[in-house]
């Protein structure tokens, strides 16, 4: 830790001080194994009961859902759709709805249900919003799941879910709506309720909890339906669903970083959204930076911005910064409309020379508008640089 200006936070975060003592606590003194049935492992048990509770109050769940644990966002998708569209008894429907541009831990399982006889259909998305005509004329009554992010990875964009479970609720008997709120959790108000979903991701190392851990929180009716199966077997925790001794002190840290990320929801939007202003008045100030383009959404969480440069690599610009201690991610550089579905740039309309172009800047509350002056000067200098090769 130094005078580096990290602008990386959608990737990771670092763990909060509150977090790190809570995980330390917990493995120290609650180290027994939840399934035990003694008094140790009770309190283990206890520990995870609790971490279950604070996360559920953070995501408006007042109808007794279910949270379970998983090893992180990448689990939580691939449990969502795999074990909902394996779930016992079958439905009768084949087909599974997905916004185009979703992360590759949603686009992925649903290449392996493709293969194996699902019909995926992707909702067109343009210039960082959900297609409104699309998303009710694919809403047809054979669709079992539809998955749908609430912010994009790349450029942040916030889409419509709940006009997504609207649609699902007028046509679609059997479908569920699970949503990957990996992005959206800390960043932007919702609750499982307004957003009308029935399965919901979240990761911690997002949150400035532990690496590793994260959630897929589950609605009562689906449970009571059984339209979940696990996707790993074995003893049988977490519900039956996700099998694998659990990890109390980092659930517990988790839902420490959860609990106070809620309580300070509203400051921390402010102060995203002031540092996500102070980029864009500095990129338009600054007429070495007049090559820059901003893919700026319609509706957006505040901490990512989308940056498009003049004719230079978005590795080469990363590279270049990453010298002078500040950190960026190039945009998605295995771009277009593979066989694994649309890349989230080109969903937003961005082409593929453009897209190669693009970094994301992603801001923490703990970041300052001094750092983003600082981005600011380095990206022109770099681009002034870089421009003479
Ligand atoms: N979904 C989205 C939208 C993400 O940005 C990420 C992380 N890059 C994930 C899922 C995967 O989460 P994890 O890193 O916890 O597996």
């Amino acid at each position: 830790m130094g005078n580096e200006i990290y602008f990386d936070n959608s990737a990771t975060t670092r763990i909060s001080e509150e977090a790190l003592k809570t995980y330390l606590s917990v493995a120290r003194s609650e180290y027994g194994n939840p399934s035990s049935l003694h008094g140790m492992g009770k309190d283990a048990e206890g520990v995870l009961k609790d971490a279950r509770q604070s996360i559920a109050r953070t995501i408006g769940d007042t109808a007794g859902g279910t949270v379970l644990f998983t090893s992180g966002g990448t689990e939580a998708n691939n449990l969502a759709l795999l074990g909902r569209a394996h779930a016992k008894p079958r439905f009768k429907g084949k087909t599974i709805l997905t916004s185009a541009g979703e992360h590759a831990s949603v686009k992925m399982p649903l290449a392996a249900l493709a293969d194996q006889g699902f019909r995926i259909v992707e909702i067109p998305t343009v210039g960082g919003r959900l297609d409104p005509e699309a998303i009710v004329k694919l809403a047809t009554p054979d669709v079992i799941l539809a998955s749908v992010m609430l912010v994009n990875n790349e450029t942040g964009a916030l889409y419509d879910v709940p006009a997504v479970a609207a649609a699902l609720r007028r046509s679609c008997p059997d479908a569920i709506l699970h949503v990957d709120a990996t992005q959206a959790y800390m960043k932007v108000p919702f609750s499982v309720k307004t957003l009308g979903c029935g399965l919901l991701t979240l990761s911690s190392h997002k949150i400035e909890g532990p690496k590793g851990t994260g959630a897929l929180w589950v609605d009562p009716g689906v449970i009571r339906n059984r339209g979940l199966s696990p996707i790993l077997f074995g003893g049988g925790q977490e519900a039956g669903l996700r099998s694998g001794t659990e990890d109390p002190p980092s659930c517990a840290a988790f839902a420490k970083a959860a609990s106070i990320g809620f309580s300070a929801l509203s400051e921390r939007v402010a102060r995203l959204t002031e540092l996500r202003q102070r980029l864009l008045s500095g990129l338009s100030g600054d007429p070495r930076l007049s090559g820059v383009r901003a893919n700026l959404p319609p509706t957006f969480a505040p901490h990512i911005v989308s940056l498009t440069l003049p004719r230079i690599k978005s590795e080469t610009m990363l590279h270049a910064l990453s010298a002078r201690g500040v950190y960026v991610s190039s945009g998605s550089a295995c771009s277009s409309h593979g066989k694994h579905g649309t890349s989230a740039l080109s969903a937003f309309g961005l082409p593929d020379s453009d897209a190669d172009a693009t970094i994301r800047v992603s801001f923490s509350h703990r970041n300052t508008p001094e750092q983003v002056d600082l981005f600011c000067e380095a990206l022109a200098e770099e681009i002034s640089r870089l421009a003479r090769f």
